[in-house]
């Protein structure tokens, strides 16, 4: 048995780096950039008015002075005169500000009467402009790799970059292994249950990154199971659920190995999760997931996620772990890494009372997975442990 720590090293090894594909901006948010993008534009492109008011001369400022409105610049529509001594020229948000104005007093600060307007109040230092290139200039660049958010897809558009560079979402195919199985919203017979951690998986998966295909559930037989490796070809990673342990009706090992599957390891020490397998079938990476619903999902979590990453050029392995106190006394720990479900609130930490693998439920109302090293010594109230944000 190996380690957590050592079975993600080798899965990494299983996980190259997908090619760059080009995507329409409105498609970008969620992926990963792949190359350096730079802006094609200074923005703002010109000295912008930041309010609506008067654009004139800043050492001309001062209360009760009068200027003559010589015309109007708004967004999108510059005055193209340049101003003279004793001149404004009316302005709002994002017009250009004209020649020869460097200031913008606020139309609150401004009394009119037809184009005349007096300084009423005293109007600050700020000029209201906004300089030109003041948030970037031409040429100024969004390094790679980077995961697209919101805020960078309104970067990338307002630099005027139209298609993005990002890494191909690694494609997952998800065989479920069972003759027990059956999909949701089907018809299960008296001895069958539904199909639950591939939907979970695939739910995850795509949150990772990944696009995620569901193959038709394998029946515990040889056949079956061929069968639904031999649609998995061409898929950056095949996953299977089940069947990964040592019972007579555990045939994932055997069938991949016949498949030519060149195996990786075999067994973690950890809870939930020992039976994880992986390997590499051709191109193709392979994890053998225990069945068990909450194993199958932690293993997403600690294994799966990292490989996405990977998969997706980036940084891997980087497990964004939180501590909290616990709020209750905690038993030693054997020698396999614990991960437990708990829930956190306000920095305290109290581990669910049930940790059955097989307790959705459990795993539904955690939101962490408390980590408890192999042999760590029993836990007191008050201690700082560490978990995992789920
Ligand atoms: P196995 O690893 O095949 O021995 O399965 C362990 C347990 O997980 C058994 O109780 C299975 O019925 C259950 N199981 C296996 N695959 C799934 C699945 N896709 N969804 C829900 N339960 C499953
Ligand atoms: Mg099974």
């Amino acid at each position: 048995m190996i380690s957590v720590s050592e079975a993600r090293a080798a899965l990494f090894q299983l996980s190259s780096v997908t090619e760059v594909e080009q995507v329409p901006l409105a498609q970008a948010n969620g992926r990963v950039l792949a190359q350096p993008v730079s802006a094609t534009r200074d923005q703002p492109p010109f000295s912008a008015s930041a309010m609506d008011g008067y654009a004139l001369k800043r050492h001309e400022v001062e209360l009760h002075a009068m200027f003559q409105v010589i015309g109007e610049a708004a967004a999108g529509h510059r005055f193209d005169g340049t101003l003279k001594a004793g001149q404004a020229v009316r302005i709002f948000t994002g017009a250009p500000v004209p020649d020869g104005a460097d200031f913008v007093v606020i139309q609150e600060d401004v009394g009119r009467k037809k184009d005349l307007i007096t300084i009423l109040n005293h109007p600050g230092d700020s000029d209201n402009i906004r300089p030109r290139g003041g948030d970037f200039s031409i040429g100024q660049t969004v390094n790679a790799p980077r995961l697209l958010r919101a805020s960078d897809v309104a970067l990338l558009a307002a630099m005027n970059i139209p298609v993005v560079p990002v890494f191909r979402r690694p494609v997952v195919a998800l065989i479920s292994t069972g003759d027990e199985l059956v999909m949701p919203g089907g018809t299960p017979g008296p001895d069958q249950i539904i199909a639950s951690n591939t939907f979970g998986l695939k739910a995850m998966l795509e949150e990772f990154g990944a696009e995620v295909r569901i193959l038709p559930i394998a029946k515990d037989n040889e056949p079956s199971l061929k069968m639904a490796f031999s649609l998995a070809r061409d898929v950056d990673l095949v996953v299977t659920i089940g069947g990964a342990s040592v019972g007579d009706h555990d045939l994932v090992a055997k069938v991949s190995a016949d498949l030519g599957m060149e195996r990786s390891f075999y067994k973690v020490a950890m809870r939930p999760g020992k039976p994880l397998m992986a390997g590499r079938m051709g191109k193709t990476a392979m994890v053998g997931l225990p069945g068990n619903p909450v194993s199958a999902m932690v293993c997403g979590h600690i294994f799966l996620r990292p490989m996405i990453q990977s998969m997706l050029g980036l940084q891997p392995g980087v497990e964004p772990l939180q501590t909290a106190t616990l709020t209750h006394e905690l038993a030693a720990n054997g020698p396999r890494e614990h991960y437990m479900r708990a829930t956190v609130a306000a920095g305290k930490v109290t581990v669910s009372p049930a940790q059955d693998s097989s307790l959705l439920t459990v795993l539904a109302d955690a939101n962490a997975l408390l980590i408890l090293p192999p042999n760590a010594p029993a836990q007191r109230p008050g201690e700082t442990l560490q978990y995992l944000p789920i």
